[in-house]
């Protein structure tokens, strides 16, 4: 579980397409998030290369077996892929650490498990699940068929490249689709190694593939005529983007994840206060916020409020700040100097408009890199301000109290967001009402966080996002299904 030297991990070439690796295009240089300094070149797609690409895609789909093949057979070949990619730990794990934002002892303990499993998980679907016979009259035979979209455009985000990137492409794989994957230009290089890793567990050529590029490569994917849909991790104005160009360019189906600003409701008889301090903490300065579910905005019962603020303080004060190689560090770094700019600039704005800082409020800088932010809290703020309503994607809990669990719901509620929320409570019917009358897809009680129990779809509601990732939903839309019914009588 050792650390390592970031000037000795080597880098895979930027695009993977139709089996082969290479460098095409404009280079742009490519940042490490602990210290700012770049550390490689990433080329960059142009439109040739998007066609490209979807073009390979499409013969891959068409003309290899990997749609016809039986389910079995692929299931197979993708689990072979997970047992690869967990194989591969040592040389997979640098490569992610370096580009993002994890810590290296997360990604070989959590993200490299984590994507192999999802993998695994989703290959498992391929043979268990398809179309049914409709009840019809004895002289019909009425059935569905599934079968895949073709070729699929995926575009992941930069904040669990791996993680991310996995729920996008396994569940269309397995359901027997070709993909063109997007990374984040930020987070260029381990997904080209999965890519690898892929072809040398016997998927074909050209079922999986890798451009880079910023937006517009990605709108160009959306929008290119093979791509008969889209699944999108990222923020809620990108995929307003997405949503539009795939409207414009062959009304296709999309998939979307999104933002969110993610209550906690925290109630007067928890039974063990000390452990939900830990929670509480832990879902705001895991990979230092800049999590979709983060649990940002802590909403607790009055009488317990200043206790259970003192003990989170205490937890954010263990959290050590240093590079992704260390296998000490557990507090992130930011991606970049510009979203730590801004993150200063919404703490700064909610203080001057009266919120008050209990704690952190400044970034702290390690061996002289300035790319830390401390974890922070305020409070004396609400809906109004931006601290409290936009997205920050950083270690900033905002702290609000309650008398009633109106007042708790009311609180909760936000104008734009439903991606999840967490509830703690010793009273199961409270859990329950609570519940039912949270607007958010996922709702967590008396934890907070995903599990390992892939079965459960995420997704959020209203502006955090359309459909699920994971659970048999995300497989299920990669498919489209065929209607046939036939005249028995003929
Ligand atoms: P982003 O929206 O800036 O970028 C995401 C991806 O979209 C990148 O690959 C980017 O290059 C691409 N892109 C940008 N403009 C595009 C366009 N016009 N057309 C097509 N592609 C385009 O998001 P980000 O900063 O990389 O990630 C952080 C965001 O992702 C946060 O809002 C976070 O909440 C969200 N997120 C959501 C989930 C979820 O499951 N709901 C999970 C992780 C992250």
């Amino acid at each position: 579980m050792g650390s390592f030297n970031p000037a000795n991990v080597s880098l895979p070439y930027s695009h993977y397409i139709g089996g082969e690796s290479f460098d095409s295009g404009t280079k742009m240089a490519v940042l490490r998030p602990s210290d700012g300094q770049a550390y490689a070149d990433v080329a960059l797609a142009d439109l040739d290369l998007v066609d490209r690409a979807v073009d390979n895609a499409w013969q891959a789909y068409k003309q290899s077996d990997w749609a016809k093949k039986s389910p079995r057979d692929r299931a197979k070949a993708m689990l072979r892929w997970a047992d690869l990619i967990v194989a591969d730990k040592e040389n997979l794990a640098p490569l992610e650490a370096l580009g993002s934002t994890r810590p290296i002892a997360a990604v070989k303990q959590w993200d490299i498990p984590f994507c192999a499993e999802g993998i695994r998980f989703f290959a498992e679907y391929a043979d268990k699940l398809g179309g049914e016979v409709i009840p019809t009259d004895h002289g019909h035979l009425g059935m569905t068929i599934t079968e895949p979209y073709g070729v699929i455009g995926a575009i992941a985000p930069w904040n669990f490249p791996l993680v991310m990137a996995s729920w996008k492409i396994a569940p269309a794989m397995a359901a027997g689709n070709a993909v063109v994957l997007k990374p984040s230009e930020m987070t260029p290089f381990s997904v080209v190694r999965l890519a690898e890793l892929a072809i040398a567990a016997g998927i074909p050529a050209g079922i999986f593939n890798v451009i880079q590029g910023d937006g517009k490569v990605g709108d160009a994917l959306c929008r290119h005529p093979l791509i008969s849909k889209v699944t999108f991790t990222g923020s809620t104005k990108t995929g307003a983007l997405i949503m539009s160009a795939c409207a414009q360019s062959g009304t296709k189906p999309v998939t979307l994840e999104l933002g969110g600003k993610s209550p906690q409701l925290v109630f007067d008889d928890v039974k063990d206060l000390d452990k939900v301090a830990q929670r509480i903490a832990a879902a705001i300065t895991t990979n230092s916020g800049q999590v979709c579910v983060a649990g940002s905005r802590l909403l607790v019962q009055e009488g317990i409020a200043e206790q259970l603020v003192s003990r989170i303080t205490e937890r954010f004060d263990d959290m050590v700040a240093g590079p992704t190689w260390q296998t000490s560090s557990t507090l992130s770094p930011i991606i970049s100097s510009r979203e730590l700019a801004r993150i200063e600039g919404v703490v700064q704005g909610a203080i001057k408009q009266g919120g008050e800082l209990l704690t952190g409020g400044q970034s702290v800088a390690v061996d002289g890199a300035n790319s830390f932010y401390k974890p922070t809290i305020l409070q004396q703020v609400d809906m109004s301000m931006d601290v409290v309503r936009e997205e920050i994607f950083g270690p900033v809990l905002c702290v609000e109290t309650f008398a009633t669990d109106e007042d708790a719901l009311q609180l909760a509620s936000h104008p734009s967001y439903g991606l999840s929320a967490g509830v703690h409570t010793a009273d199961l019917n409270r859990a329950m009402r609570m519940v039912r009358e949270l607007e958010a897809g996922t709702v967590w009680v008396n934890r907070y966080g995903r599990s390992w129990d892939f079965a459960i779809p995420t997704g959020g509601f209203k502006s955090s996002g359309i459909g699920k990732d994971l659970g048999r939903y995300a497989y299920e839309a990669n498919q489209k299904t065929k209607s046939v019914l036939i005249d028995l009588g003929a």
